[in-house]
């Protein structure tokens, strides 16, 4: 026997694809391979019972291998630990909320005619309406029925057969999502629940029950599930916790499997559907077959099924207790998610609030529309809408949204998920790609903005991490580490220069001029290292401010004499005026862009801005809001960035706006002592 030591060093432990990996090099060996936290045991072959130790960052395992290569397997186990599994992209995504608490299933009550609001966690923007379609559970209730000696393989062939199907029609979804936009972070869930289902609890524990206790093949799975799910259930950590309910999925789609239907193909399109729970893989196939939101009772806005259903551009409401009993089918639904609640069959005077709510499912590939010449307000004033991306992958549909660039590349997310920061060259390659492919609308490269939530793996190996968003984040992060951000601002003129694109080169988290002078040396001195060592004369590049930390609208002036543009970060605006730290759902509620506060700091931007003729973009998450547009146009802004999917509703807006009408508005706007006050002038004045 072969026994040794590991600590779990990356940040979010043995979730699911760590634990899938870590299986699938046990099953590669011919070796009985235990790992131990403590007393608590798991076979290393099998997923769940791995994510059943609930290893987090830090935990010390036992990796214990007993057979002819038990100290290979161990030895590759080691590697894998040590290397931190190398974890993916949807794992430190920071755009995926906390967990919030699973909810308590009410009891049912008799459904009611009247309107009736349910509440959950909304994920997604904007609004939808459609007509209910109701999935209640029980459709798949098991039946418990004895087989004979002699039925006992043909029902294990049952079963096998079950598993086959359940892996085609899993292989099918997976092809078919590679073609669909946000495929990056969808495939690693079915990948997941094509490795569940070689799982020796899922695929050969119930077969041992069939052959010992002579039960039906649904039976047999079902008793083993619902013994994972219990443990699961016993999980304090959300994360794992919720993964009980991917084995949950599991089971379903080889019980309908068992049953001859898989995904019960004859059922009718639906507009909404509301059910107890739905898996990843079903949000895709309702995507594709036209649905236009989900409500389900169960599940958090960290579940897989909600970060499908938010890659798809889904809205959906999770988490709401109680909506099966409410509705009925064919009763009128408004999923409102920026508001977390659904509203079931709607009066008049609530549905006049969702005129804009959407009436067909979003069309992520719409047909191109050429951007770059902005978009005339009804009364002919230019407005510039672009969008801001996160990966390199992201630029075609930024494209085919048309855009009128990027406003806003967060360069950081090219620096998380491996193991050290990405090299001058491989940064080169990035960015010249991006540009080529963006050429000739504008691409804005911000500067990593790492700290607080995103957090690269070397600092956190070396626990430099800096979680605090008040610390060393952003460019304090990059000037404490200035060869970092020498690679970084190398790479950057280079690709400008090469390329001869519209590149231009964004700071975030600017406070004082000091910290812009510091960034002004380090380019220079950058340039001058390219002229020595690569012989490239490259210009000096366009270089812009993000305005989200309050102090820096009152040295806007002193940024300008340096500077080409400004881009208002109002998502950290709003959390350093207000103090309330964005990550924080507590106090979520008080995060509310439009305090007073927040708007006359947005109106002295873009008064600075335009005494200082410099240009303004507004990025933060307000600027696809189709709602506030009205407001942020009032304001004054002119050019917004903007997630790739919110530009064609935002278009919408802009282009039946009224730049006389909302420029009226702004004093009224600005005089208003309270958020509630803005909303009744913005009412009032019909701004939205
Ligand atoms: C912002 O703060 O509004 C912004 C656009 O930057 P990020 O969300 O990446 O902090
Ligand atoms: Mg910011």
């Amino acid at each position: 026997m072969v026994e040794a030591r590991a600590v779990i060093v990356n940040s979010r432990g043995l979730h699911a694809r760590p634990a899938t990996m870590l299986a699938k090099l046990a099953a590669r060996h011919q070796s009985d391979i235990t790992i131990l936290k403590g007393k608590r045991e798991a076979d290393a072959t099998s997923v769940a019972s791995l994510l059943m130790l609930v290893a987090s960052q830090n935990t010390e395992l036992t990796i214990r291998a007993s057979g002819s290569d038990a100290e290979a397997a161990v030895a590759g186990i080691l590697e894998l630990i040590a290397g931190g599994f190398n974890d993916d992209a949807v794992a430190n995504n920071p755009k995926l909320p906390a967990a919030p608490a699973v909810p308590q299933r009410k009891t049912k009550t008799t459904p009611q005619k009247p309107m009736q609001k349910i509440y959950g966690v909304g994920v997604g923007e904007d609004a939808v309406k459609g007509e209910a379609q109701m999935r209640m559970p029980g459709e798949t209730e098991v039946r418990r029925y004895k087989i004979n000696a002699q039925q006992t393989e043909a029902e294990c062939e049952r079963f096998v057969k079950a598993l086959q199907t359940t892996r085609a029609e899993l292989d099918e979804l997976k092809a078919r999502a590679h073609k669909l936009p946000g495929s990056a972070e969808i495939e690693p869930f079915i990948e997941l629940y094509r490795n569940l289902l070689d799982d020796p609890e899922i695929c050969i524990k119930p077969r041992e029950i069939i052959r010992q206790r002579k039960v039906n093949a649904e039976w047999a799975l079902k008793e083993r599930v619902d013994l994972i799910r219990a443990n699961f259930r016993r999980i304090e950590d959300a994360y794992f916790r919720e993964r009980g309910r991917d084995i949950e999925h599991v089971m379903q789609r080889l019980l309908s499997a068992m049953d001859g239907g898989a995904e019960k193909k004859t059922r009718a399109a639906a507009e909404v559907v509301i059910a107890e729970d739905l898996d990843p893989a079903s949000v895709i196939n309702l995507r594709q077959q036209g649905c236009r939101g989900f409500i389900t009772e169960a599940g958090g806005g960290m579940s897989h099924t909600a970060i499908v259903a938010r890659s798809l551009g889904i809205p959906a409401l999770v988490g709401a207790a109680g909506a099966l009993a409410a509705a009925e089918n064919g009763d009128t639904i408004v999923i409102d998610p920026r508001h977390d609640v659904a509203i079931i069959r709607p009066d008049e005077s609530a549905l006049s609030g969702y005129k804009r709510a959407q009436q067909k499912p979003r069309k992520k590939t719409q047909k191109r529309i050429s951007g770059g010449g902005g978009i005339k307000t009804k009364d002919g004033e230019q407005v510039f809408l672009e969008t801001n991306i996160e990966f390199p992958a992201e630029v075609g549909e930024a494209l085919r949204a048309g855009a009128d660039g990027i406003g806003l590349f967060r360069t950081e997310f090219v620096f998380l998920n491996r193991d050290a920061p990405p090299s001058e060259d491989e940064q080169f390659e990035i960015y010249r790609d991006v540009l080529r492919r963006t050429s000739p609308l504008p691409v804005v490269f911000r500067t990593v903005d790492l700290g607080a939530d995103k957090i690269n793996k070397a600092d956190a190996d070396n626990r430099r991490a800096e979680t605090s968003p008040l610390g060393l984040r952003a460019i304090r992060y990059c000037l404490a580490a200035p060869e970092l951000f020498l690679d970084q601002l190398r790479a950057l003129l280079r690709a400008f220069y090469e390329t001869g694109g519209e590149g231009k080169i964004l700071l975030p988290m600017l406070s004082s001029p000091a910290e812009l002078a510091q960034t002004a040396t380090l380019i220079r001195h950058a340039r001058e290292q390219l002229r020595a060592l690569r012989k490239i004369d490259a210009p000096p590049p366009q270089l812009g401010a993000m305005i989200e930390v309050p102090a820096s609208v009152f040295v806007m002036r002193a940024f300008a004499k340096h500077l080409g543009f400004f881009s208002v970060g109002t998502n950290d605006l709003v959390q350093y005026t207000l103090a309330v730290d964005r990550g924080d759902e507590k106090l979520a509620a008080l995060s509310d862009p439009l305090h007073p506060a927040i708007l006359h700091l947005l109106a002295a931007t873009i008064d600075n801005a335009r005494r200082a003729n410099k240009p303004v973009t507004l990025c933060g998450e307000i600027a696809g809001d189709p709602a506030l547009t009205p407001i942020i146009l009032s304001l004054g802004f002119r050019r917004l960035s903007m997630n790739a999917h919110q530009l064609a509703s935002v278009r919408e807006t802009v282009g039946g706006a009224n730049i006389r009408t909302l420029a009226a508005a702004r004093r009224r706007l600005l005089a208003a002592p309270s958020p509630e006050a803005v909303r009744a002038v913005a009412e009032r004045e019909t701004l939205n």
